[in-house]
């Protein structure tokens, strides 16, 4: 299989770069989206069916198109589910709205470019003769294109404890992937549960536990137990904040904030003013600074940033108020047997006695945003082969400004860019909505400006003349 352009996942990313693909190639081009994922670009976040799991944007951010900011709102309100631009939709629905908005400009056939979805897993790749990288398929098939965007998320995540240190009879009542909704099925309703971790997927399955009719204790357990805070009910100001000149470190950001908010300013709107410009100052910030900043600030930051809907909030918090849900800050030490139910054994946080917690099922809520590049075969036989570097804080790879994979030297590889988390190493924020649209928006725009470079190449390797300038730049060697 040969294509111009190969889209490689199947989740928000894959399904920007294409729309954007779509709109603006030539008819004549071709591309292949290749994921693994049957629900087609809804991914893991959009794929939910409950009504309860409700985005963490408000609605009037959710756009796919960065130039179109009320799109998402008006499928919206063409579905009779019209809501105002600070409420928060289903993420259901939004996976509805990106599969609607990919059908209709596949439906324009003609106008468009060609689109082929192949259902597979991409297990290897290798650089071809000609320019192009060669991606073999879990199927036996191989796919061959002349530029590629790698759109693949950040998986799943791994356990906050080495394998041996889990008691064999325990795993049969252990969550690894709680987004494998089948588990759901098997809890009884006065069973215990500890979920790993404290973040956005606790609060999600917190909720999914209740409303299916459980109604046992629940224990969350992380390192510090902080736990997401609301949106604010009402649409506040963004406040700019004045921050400090170079050299930018963690605590002189941190300092120029709370002085902010001491001064009077509402800490969400400070924060917000900070969203836009985050992407600017992480580029800032030394790399000692930004693993600083992974040491000891990555958890208040999630909590600040990463806020839920004030409704959500509100459910999730009445079970904390009535000791249903109870929050740990510990660190978990391994998972044994008691009986036979699993039985973690943590210390908590600022004591040196172990504690034990017998519970029933242990459900691991950990997040992903420092994933790597390890949890995919994919991308670490790339880096094996040296198409791709992985970036020096372990948070995917390495990419520059444009999105283009860059090798050990730092030059980039023209016709090969990464879009979503696996660039959080350049651009830290890029794991929602907001921000990754801007960026597929801008590697389609690349890729076509490779593709005609490609194609006029081809054209002048036919009639046998190549300008010694155009050697020099072909797509991805
Ligand atoms: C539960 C949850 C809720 C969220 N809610 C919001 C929200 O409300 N608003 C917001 O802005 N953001 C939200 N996010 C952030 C979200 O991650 C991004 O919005 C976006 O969905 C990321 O999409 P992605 O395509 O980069 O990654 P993913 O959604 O992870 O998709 C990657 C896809 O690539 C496929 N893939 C991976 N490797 C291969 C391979 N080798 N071959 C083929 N296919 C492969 C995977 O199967 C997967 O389907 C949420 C995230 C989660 C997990």
């Amino acid at each position: 299989m040969d294509y111009d352009v190969a889209v490689v996942g199947s989740g928000f990313s894959a399904i920007a770069v294409s729309v954007h693909l779509l709109r603006s190639l030539p008819p004549s081009a071709t591309i292949a989206v290749v994921g693994d994922d049957p629900a087609f670009g809804r991914g893991t976040a959009y794929r939910t069916e409950f009504h309860l799991h409700r985005l963490n944007v408000p609605a009037g951010r959710m756009s796919v198109f960065p130039d179109e900011p009320d799109h998402f709102l008006n499928w919206l309100e063409r579905q009779g589910r019209g809501i105002s631009r600070d409420e928060f939709a289903s993420r259901g629905d939004y996976g509805l709205y990106l599969r609607d908005t990919l059908a209709s400009l596949l439906r324009d056939r003609h106008a468009r470019p060609k689109l082929d979805f192949i259902r597979a897993k991409a297990t290897g790749c290798v650089r071809s003769q000609d320019d192009g990288l060669l991606f073999q398929l879990a199927d036996g098939e191989s796919l061959h294109a002349r530029a590629v965007a790698l759109c693949l998320g950040v998986g799943t995540a791994d356990l906050p404890l080495r394998e041996e240190r889990i008691a064999d009879a325990a795993r049969r009542r252990l969550v690894r992937n709680p987004w494998r909704l089948k588990w759901l099925s098997k809890v009884k309703p006065d069973d215990t549960i500890c979920i790993l971790g404290s973040g956005l997927t606790m609060i999600d399955q917190v909720l999914t536990l209740r409303a299916r009719g459980h109604r046992g204790v629940i224990h969350v357990l992380s390192r510090r137990g902080l736990v997401p805070h609301a949106h604010a009910g009402h649409h506040g100001t963004a406040v700019l904040p004045d921050l400090p000149d170079d050299p930018l470190t963690i605590s002189g950001i941190l300092k120029a904030l709370r002085a902010q908010v001491r001064a009077g300013a509402e800490w969400r709107s400070v924060m917000d003013g900070l969203r836009p410009r985050t992407q600017a100052l992480w580029q800032r910030l030394s790399p000692p600074e930004r693993s600083r900043f992974l040491r000891h600030a990555l958890a208040w930051w999630n909590i600040h940033r990463h806020r839920v809907a004030p409704p959500v909030f509100e459910q999730f918090d009445a079970l904390r108020r009535d000791g249903s849900v109870k929050v740990h800050a510990g660190f978990l030490r391994d998972i044994g047997i008691d009986g036979n139910r699993p039985c973690l054994a943590y210390r908590p946080r600022g004591l040196q006695d172990v504690v034990s917690l017998p519970v029933d099922w242990v459900v691991n809520c950990t997040g992903m945003e420092r994933a790597g590049i390890g949890h995919s075969p994919l991308l670490v036989e790339m880096a094996d082969q040296g198409i791709i570097v992985p970036d020096r804080l372990g948070l995917g790879l390495r990419v520059d400004e444009m999105s283009r994979a860059t090798g050990a030297g730092g030059g980039a590889r023209p016709g090969l860019f990464a879009v979503g988390a696996l660039t959080a190493g350049q651009f830290w924020e890029i794991t929602a909505v907001p921000d990754i649209r801007v960026q597929a928006q801008t590697v389609a725009g690349a890729i076509i400006a490779d593709t005609a470079l490609v194609k006029a190449q081809a054209a002048r390797r036919k009639a046998n003349v190549l300008p010694m300038s155009e050697v020099e730049t072909s797509p991805i060697r």
